[in-house]
């Protein structure tokens, strides 16, 4: 069948490329549709693999691939990383000087070309379309596709007109990208582009590997230095809302040692592009700005993203936390929330003169609010606001990690309940709470409300309680704030429910952070990795491009997992394909070879010294599960969480440890079984041929769970000792 071979070469350009063993979800489909020539419309979130989508049908499919991108630092950057792939591409924009771009179109005329990057309004102009219709094209691809819809949240003028190559080149495919998840804006790009007939692939928009947490916020500077102890010299955004802020912020953060730079609109463009420059090259480690920063950066090792105020809205949370994390290792968003930044948003929403608009505004700050303050999984209430339903609570929001605790409040939402009724009226939280707690205040005195049967039925508990109980009782449903009536306190039909008999539950208040969690680590030789960060940077420095063209992260992470000390095994490390084998595999093989033989090597896989020797694949291949829980182990996320994302027990991942290691491939049990790991394989090199299994256990000197002991087995087989 022909779908089969397009498959197979599809995976062979993977490989061979890319370095990469298995497509991601949808990648593969959408390739394939592409392949058959059909239009379609990818819907997927930041850092889910949309890059692959058009390259390798651009490569695989006769002509040149015509990539759409509205920023140039974009293009430059994935022209870069391509090249270094071994792939020609080139792009045509108003960087270039007059010659380079008479010699970009050249190429491009000869059929030189697998992939052009354009901005749109060169591709339309008279010359270009000309130029296209003379040259053989394999498909068009609209990156960033949001871009054209006004609803989006970063319109871009020169987009509109791309529609138009719909019916200029009826018989190119098209494919239109886009991490938007906002369904308005969706409709919006497909009429535009005229994709109504394209078959749309919508991912989940997920990001399991960004952890969610929201603080108080208290004293930020101090909250915000304590949080990148975490995180030391790792690469991370800060986003505060007005220019003062991110000045202030980011000399407080220097002077406290870190490499940090302001970011925001009103520095001048050549300064700004200096430090997004520097920001991508990992000389700056962490950027302050304001939300004028991101759209430009496709930095994909950024492993924080912290609010420092409440952003505008859960979409603009989300498009800022996402570009945590592209790389797919464990990475957080840190969210600072305080009552001050709400009231501040509030009144200026009141100064918005059109009521629609106002109303739109007012939904959206309440979805922010009830994010932040949320008592159940963060994930939840985030996918939920897109219409994403999450079954299980996913294990990695602080609410997940440290679940407040609850008690039965039934008691306080009933004298709530009876205090809202009695005032029925214009009257919003703080004075319901004063209400209740026996104010007499001049207000309260006015309206008689010292008359009420309420009042001062909660005295014993303090307003900041008050005030969460009844924040609570609203999330719950069964009061709202009726914003028209400058947010009064009313019961819903929910609120019939309240001393039914059914006890209402609600979290404890605990004032101050909740943190005690501790960070997922990665199973790596962190030694190892510093040593190939620094080479990576040599070698960025000396080809002048960022030093996530020559290996990412993930890639230098499972090197220092795996320590390939030949071509060989170098070669099955993801992200290493032939042409960067051929560059840099020397270089870093050298290296390894030198850590491992320096003894430095002796915490992860130390194996007599022998390469890596269960790369020859052997035994079952993998199920759709091993393989994506062997994706996640090699991303670093840990044992624990890749239980808890899979909802089963630790059990149940260690048996599929075990699978994955019976089919050839690494699983690091010497890290996984820690200092203990040498005494046990002498004891099992030792043991009695002739004992069971159980007597062999029984008689090691370590304590293993039947897990950990079949690891272990598992483990000597692979490497042929037993
Ligand atoms: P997006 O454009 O959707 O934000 P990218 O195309 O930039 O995402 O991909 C994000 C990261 O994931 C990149 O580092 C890319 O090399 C990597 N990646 C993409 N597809 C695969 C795959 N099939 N296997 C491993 N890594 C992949
Ligand atoms: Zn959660």
């Amino acid at each position: 069948m022909a779908t089969k071979k397009v498959k197979e070469q599809a995976r062979k350009i993977l490989k061979d490329i890319f370095g990469y063993d298995n497509f991601r979800p949808m990648q593969e489909e959408i390739i394939c549709s592409l392949m058959d020539g059909k239009d379609a419309f990818v819907l997927m979130p930041t850092g889910g693999g949309k890059s692959l989508c058009y390259q390798i049908p651009a490569i695989m499919r006769e002509g040149t691939g015509i990539v759409v991108s509205p920023l140039i630092s974009l293009m430059k950057d994935q022209v870069d990383a391509l090249t270094a792939c071994g792939v020609k591409a080139a792009y045509y924009n108003s960087s270039l000087k007059a010659a380079e771009a008479k010699d970009v179109l050249a190429r491009f005329e000869c059929g030189d070309l697998d992939l052009l990057y354009a901005a749109p309004e060169r591709l339309l102009s008279k010359g270009f379309l000309a130029k296209m219709d003379q040259v053989k094209l394999a498909m068009f691809a609209i990156d960033e596709a949001h871009c054209v819809s006004q609803w989006g949240h970063d319109f871009r003028p020169e987009y509109v007109r791309l529609g138009e190559l719909r019916q200029i080149f009826p018989d190119v495919p098209m494919l239109a990208l886009t991490a938007t998840a906002d369904e308005h804006t969706r409709e919006d790009i497909s009429d535009r582009l005229q994709l109504g007939k394209a078959k749309r692939f919508v991912a989940s928009f997920d990001r399991p590997n960004i952890r969610y947490l929201v603080a108080e916020k208290r004293q930020p500077l101090t909250q915000i230095l304590q949080f990148l102890e975490g995180w030391s010299n790792c690469s991370g955004i800060i986003y505060c809302l007005s220019r003062k802020r991110v000045e202030d912020l980011a000399v407080n953060l220097q002077r406290h040692g870190i490499r940090a730079a302001a970011y925001h609109a009103g520095i001048p463009g050549r300064s700004r592009e200096k430090v997004q420059d520097d920001f991508l090259r990992d000389r700056i480690k962490v950027i302050v700005a304001t939300i004028a920063f991101g759209m430009g950066v496709d930095k994909p090792n950024v492993r924080f993203v912290i609010h420092h105020d409440l952003p505008k809205s859960i979409e603009s949370y989300y498009q800022e936390t996402g570009r945590a994390g592209r790389d797919g290792l464990e990475s957080e968003a840190l969210m600072l929330y305080g009552s001050g930044d709400v009231n501040l948003v509030r009144r200026l929403i009141e100064n918005v003169e059109n009521i629609d608009q106002r109303r739109v505004e007012v939904h959206k700050l309440n979805s922010m609010v009830a994010f932040s303050e949320a008592l159940t999984c963060r994930r939840r209430v985030l996918l939920g606001y897109f219409g994403e339903p999450l079954d299980e609570p996913c294990g990695n929001c602080d609410i997940c990690l440290d679940p407040p605790e609850t008690y039965d409040a039934t008691e306080f939402a009933e004298a709530a309940l009876q205090c809202v009724r009695e005032i029925n009226g214009d009257f919003g939280m703080g004075y319901i709470v004063d209400v209740l707690r026996g104010s007499k205040n001049a207000r309260i005195l006015e309206h008689k409300h010292d008359k009420l049967k309420s009042h001062g039925s909660g005295a014993d508990i303090n307003a900041d309680e008050w005030t969460s109980i009844l924040r609570q009782l609203v999330h719950h449903g069964y009061f709202v704030q009726d914003v028209s009536r400058r947010a009064a306190m009313l019961a819903t039909k929910k609120a019939e429910r309240i001393g039914n008999g059914t006890p209402i539950m609600l979290a404890k208040y605990q004032p101050g952070i909740r943190r005690h969690f501790k960070r997922l680590g990665m199973p790596r030789d962190e030694a190892l990795f510093k040593k190939l960060v620094k080479l990576r940077e040599d070698i960025a420095d000396r080809e002048d491009v960022p030093p996530h063209v020559v290996f990412s992260d993930v890639t230098l992470t499972e090197m220092s997992q795996r320590k390939p000390v030949s071509e060989e095994s170098m070669r099955t490390i993801s992200g290493v394909g032939q042409h960067k084998l051929e560059e840099y595999g020397e270089a870093f093989i050298a290296l390894i070879n030198k850590h491992v033989e320096s003894g430095d090597g002796k915490k992860g896989t130390k194996v007599g010294g022998k390469d890596i020797p269960m790369l020859i694949a052997k035994g079952p291949g993998l199920n759709e599960t091993q393989t994506y829980i062997l994706s996640l182990y090699r991303k670093g996320v840990s044992l624990e969480d890749i239980a808890a994302q899979q909802g089963v027990s630790e059990t149940t991942v260690l048996k599929h440890y075990v699978a994955i290691i019976r089919a050839g491939q690494h699983i690091d049990v010497p890290a996984f079984i820690g200092d203990d790991f040498d005494t046990l394989m002498a004891e099992l090199d030792n043991a009695d041929p002739y004992a069971s299994l159980t007597e062999v256990k029984r008689d090691l000197s370590v304590d293993l769970n039947n897990d950990e002991f079949r690891l272990l087995l598992a483990w000597r087989e692979a490497i042929g000792v037993a």
